[in-house]
């Protein structure tokens, strides 16, 4: 089971050569998922590879253009390319209606169904749930509503430990109450503990994504603990008017928000087009937090 972030695109409004607008996809427990959606999102999807009909949840954060204008044309290319399969979109009520209408004008017929689940940038909720994986929005605070997005791996099951369990001798009819940590009771009362059959499994992941926002401690219970956090960091603190005014956060304070949340690694990206590279950023942000990286189109991040 592998947990990764390809980075298709890094940069913030305005596209640059090396930065493309906001998107990400995400691999978790073979579940694929794409988050946000920027202009040349299905080119840079194509670049990296990824195989683009498995992708059935699109997750898109809020409505400005550098977050989904690239979404007509992915859902337009799947047509194309075939499929029949339905796919889910979450996103801000609107986006069903400003998708619809760009399919209708062009007479666009999709093959496979289109499911909003419209989200307000106002909730913490779960939005979806299998055996594998949860995937949660939170609120972030932004100029219009915006949502974060928590990707996580259910807790998994224990590991039978083979040996001692064919050296007693036991049934087979254990294996499943042991793989959930419950104890056994034979019939003469005598006491298995799971415990002593099994060890844990590795701790379930998470990836906690925060697209736009303002600096905010708000998000804190909701990104706690989380194995990677990937937060915008637009600018750099000498211009947090400008990151006040514009409701984005500099990479100053992603570094102060990762270290106060407690998680183990910080991705930032979302940079304004004003800036060459990211080094600035990776120094600022590791005043506060050590472990952080600036994020690059193209370059897969493991969980
Ligand atoms: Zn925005």
């Amino acid at each position: 089971m592998s947990f990764e972030v390809t980075i298709l695109g890094s940069g913030a409004a305005l596209p640059t050569a090396l930065r493309n607008p906001t998107a990400q996809y995400v691999f978790c427990n073979d579940r694929h998922i794409l988050i946000d959606c920027g202009e040349g999102t299905q080119n840079q999807l194509r670049k990296a590879k990824i195989h683009i009909q498995k992708i059935n949840h699109i997750l898109i954060s809020h409505l400005h253009g550098d977050h989904y204008f690239g979404l007509v044309g992915f859902l337009s290319s799947l047509h194309l390319l075939g499929r029949d399969k339905g796919i889910t979109i979450y996103g801000p009520e609107e986006l069903e209606q400003i998708i619809r209408l760009q399919l209708e004008v062009g007479g666009a017929q999709l093959g496979f169904s289109l499911e909003f689940v419209p989200l307000n940038g106002k909730e913490h909720k779960l939005l979806f749930e299998d055996k594998l994986i949860e995937i949660w929005t939170f609120p972030l605070k932004h100029r219009i509503p915006t949502n974060g997005f928590l990707i996580k791996e259910k807790e998994k099951e224990r590991h039978l430990d083979g040996d001692k369990f064919k050296r007693d001798g036991l049934s087979l009819t254990c294996i499943p109450k042991f793989k959930n940590g419950e104890d056994v009771i034979l019939e003469d009362g005598t006491v298995l503990g799971a415990a002593d059959y099994t060890y844990p499994s590795k701790k379930p992941k998470s990836y906690a994504y925060c697209s736009d926002t303002i600096y905010t401690e708000n998000i804190i219970p909701f990104i706690e603990k989380a194995t990677c956090l990937y937060h915008e960091a637009t600018f750099l603190h000498n211009k947090l008017d400008r990151a006040k005014a514009t409701f984005h956060t500099t990479a100053l304070q992603a570094g102060m928000i990762a270290d106060k949340a407690g998680v183990q690694k910080l991705l930032i990206g979302h940079l304004s087009a004003r800036y060459e590279n990211g080094q600035l950023h990776e120094s600022e942000a590791k005043t506060h937090f050590q472990n952080v990286e600036v994020v690059e189109d193209g370059t897969i991040y493991q969980i």
